[in-house]
């Protein structure tokens, strides 16, 4: 049963919309994004079978239809029930349990993938450090930790230091909440500057399997720098507090994805996996850096999540040692000793 449900919830992360019937009220607030792949759309958390995904939503089309009967919910696809019992999760901010910000969706960088700089002012929220705690204040007893991204706007070192200012006032407020941090860092001192100001866990994406492919989608960033910053991240935050994402879909083989999985567990890091979707905002680019992909399968993002789990468990690491981000949501990726 259990691989039954880790299986749609692979062919969810993977699929369309799911279309909302005409004037059903989804009865929680409805997230939308400025990171993250569901970047731009209204979404809401799906939980069944003890998984949770989370799925733009449209009340015109979808390759999913929820369907409401007897006050149970369920989805259909191509008119054939999909999986009859689900519930609509609440959101913190972002995701469930969890208040994450984007502190600034635009960016000097130019990551193919990457639709936060694309995103229009409607989406865009303004949000500074004392508009955070109020939002954090307003949900008590709901969120259980925090977590800050953000775009690179100014300089590295000053996204940093807006970052810094944040938690610091966050771990004024609130001394025991987890804080995670998912910056781009190029210097040591602003890991340390990260961890002195409070935050808990940090995530330092490698983005991409190669040297090669990473070359091609974040044109801008230097990856032998990101594993040196990686490296000492494990110094200071220790082992099982450091994270890297890499997206996979780009036309690397399985073998360098699980090649750099080790690689960054036998470092210590808790190495994320990101199966790449394209939508019609980053196409074009995508396309014009690696020419056409095939794209990601829901077998492919079964098997690569159980390497994961092989990898991650070969090197005593696990992604229930997180309070945040990502391994602590699980509602766009199979999460392994969660999910699998
Ligand atoms: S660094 Fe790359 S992935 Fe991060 S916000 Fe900028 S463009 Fe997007
Ligand atoms: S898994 Fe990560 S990107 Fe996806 S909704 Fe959760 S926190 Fe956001």
């Amino acid at each position: 049963m259990i691989q039954e449900f880790t299986e749609k919830k692979a062919e969810l992360i993977l699929g369309g919309n799911v279309k909302i019937p005409k004037g059903f009220d989804v009865g929680v607030r409805v997230s939308r994004s400025t990171a993250g792949p569901g970047a731009g759309n209204p979404s809401v958390v799906f939980a069944f079978g003890g998984c949770r995904v989370k799925k733009a939503i449209s009340y015109d089309d979808g390759e999913f239809d929820l369907v409401e009967r007897d006050k149970r919910l369920s989805l259909y696809r191509g008119g054939s029930p999909f999986l009859d019992d689900v519930r609509i999760q609440p959101v913190a901010f972002h995701c469930p349990e969890q208040a994450f910000f984007n502190l600034d969706q635009r960016c000097i960088y130019h990551c193919v993938y990457c639709n936060s700089p694309f995103l229009g002012r409607d989406t865009w929220k303004d949000l500074n450090d004392d508009k955070i705690l109020a939002d954090i204040a307003s949900m008590p007893g709901v969120v259980c930790a925090v977590a800050l991204t953000s775009g690179v706007f100014g300089s590295v070192g000053e996204t940093v230091g807006r970052m810094v200012s944040c938690i610091r006032k966050i771990r004024a407020a609130y001394p025991d909440m987890p804080v995670g941090v998912e910056p781009y860092v190029d210097d040591r001192k602003q890991i340390d500057s990260l961890r002195e100001a409070g935050a808990t866990e940090i995530k330092i994406n490698c983005e991409a399997a190669t040297s090669e492919v990473f070359s091609k989608v974040c044109p801008d960033l230097d990856y032998g720098n990101i594993f040196k910053m990686l490296a000492y991240a494990v110094e200071v935050f220790g082992k099982g507090h450091v994270a890297s994402n890499l997206i996979y879909g780009f036309g690397e083989d399985n073998a360098d994805v699980i090649a750099r999985m080790e690689m960054l567990a036998k470092m210590g890091v808790a190495p994320g996996l990101r199966a790449l979707k394209i939508n019609p905002c980053n196409r074009r680019r995508i396309e014009d850096a690696v020419g056409t992909v095939e794209p990601n399968t829901p077998e492919r993002v079964l098997s690569l999540a159980k390497e994961q789990k092989r990898i991650m468990a070969e090197y005593g690491i696990d992604t229930r040692t997180f309070r945040t981000m990502c391994f602590e949501c699980t509602c766009c990726d199979i999460v392994p000793f969660r999910d699998i």
